[in-house]
């Protein structure tokens, strides 16, 4: 069965500078300066997969608008939004660690936070039945008060913010699967019930110290926080086992009216910024997962907003495996490193990934229906 799945991209989202650097640090180590890891290629190129594959014209199109300070405000603090605005119409700075960007780069974080603003209201008016927002810079990691791991300003949560107070939005489930830990939306949410942050990543990979199995929300939030901190060489089969025994189920105790998926594709094997082994027909199982729960509890509501990836030539067929399955349009291009992921040692759920999943599984209990 094919949907109607919607698809937000803006040229301007590539031009974010975020500089030279060795690796995601600033000149001035003792190693020759190149390219930022977080660069335009890997998101232009999965654009460009798209288009090459025919699938980019059968998607519908969404014009992206621009978050209001007034959007941004409800998640960041007034001082943080001023200084990120100031330095932007000089020569830019850095948004605090490890978070550089160029001139100009306020306006268009004010247009990747409402591209996904714009895909929700795509969805909610009925326009689509999901939506991809290939944004940038990234948000996942921005905290209120500050920039972190190359994000600006958390655009999933300003946009689950605008969701529930301007569209009338009740639950809002955030499934981030980005290999790195989803600490601002953790931090946005922390006491609050009306929004279930579960993030899976890599076992304290960034930021350093963050995203572990005992941070479960505080207060009328307790419970509604869940990590999953896999282990470094988790396969697909573990990815798999964490989404049927603690993802999914968490879903349909919590009974989402929305599903928000902060998808970056760096849990992908051979990404330079993640120890992961995820392929592509991985991502297609997850995706199958969280349509089929969104169909049963929210009339399929999807919205996904790129975050991180680093590989710049396997994301793009991980982001063509997540948009065919979310269209149900299969086009005739093969994934040609399908072969290579799927004979890594280890893709089946090992041992100590399992221990981990069964500390996971005892935080569905803390949470109440
Ligand atoms: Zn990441």
């Amino acid at each position: 069965m094919t949907k109607k799945t919607g698809f937000v991209w803006q040229e301007i989202y590539m031009w974010h500078d975020t500089g030279t650097h060795s690796g995601v640090l600033p000149p001035g180590v003792p190693v020759q300066p190149g390219t930022h890891a977080e660069n335009p290629e890997t998101k232009r190129r999965f654009k460009n997969l798209l288009e090459v594959s025919g699938l980019y014209k059968q998607l519908h199109q969404i014009e992206a608008y621009a978050a209001s300070e007034e959007d941004i405000l409800q998640v960041h603090t007034a001082d943080y939004m001023n200084q990120i605005k100031a330095l932007s119409d000089e020569i830019g700075g850095d948004a605090g660690m490890l978070t550089p960007f160029g001139k100009g780069s306020f306006d268009i974080a004010k247009l990747a936070a409402g591209g996904v603003m714009a895909a929700i209201d795509a969805v909610l008016d009925g326009k689509v039945d999901n939506a991809y927002a290939l944004v940038r810079p990234p948000g996942h990691h921005a905290e209120p008060d500050t920039g972190k791991g190359f994000c600006l300003f958390s655009n999933a949560s300003i946009a689950a913010k605008y969701a529930q107070n301007e569209r009338g939005v009740g639950k809002i489930a955030f499934i981030d699967w980005d290999v790195h830990h989803g600490n601002g939306a953790e931090k946005i949410f922390w006491n609050d019930p009306s929004v279930l942050t579960i993030s899976i990543h890599q076992d304290r990979c960034f930021p350093p110290d963050s995203g572990d199995l005992t941070d479960n929300g505080e207060g009328a939030g307790a419970g509604y926080n869940i990590n999953i901190p896999l282990p470094a060489g988790s396969g697909v089969g573990a990815y798999e086992a964490a989404y049927d025994r603690v993802v999914i189920p968490a879903l349909y105790k919590f009974k989402p009216d929305l599903i928000i998926v902060p998808s970056g594709f760096d849990a992908g094997a051979h990404d330079p910024l993640g120890r992961m082994m995820m392929h592509s027909d991985g991502y297609r199982s997850l995706t199958e997962k969280l349509l089929k729960a969104a169909d049963d509890l929210c009339s399929g509501r999807v919205v996904m907003c790129h975050e991180g990836g680093y590989n710049d030539a396997t994301v793009p067929f991980f982001g063509l495996a997540v948009i065919e399955t979310m269209s149900g349009i299969k086009t005739n291009t093969d994934d040609p490193f399908m072969a290579l992921f799927e004979a890594l040692g280890g893709q089946e759920l090992q041992p100590h990934q399992d221990q981990t999943l069964k500390e996971a599984e005892k935080l569905l209990n803390n949470l109440r229906t």
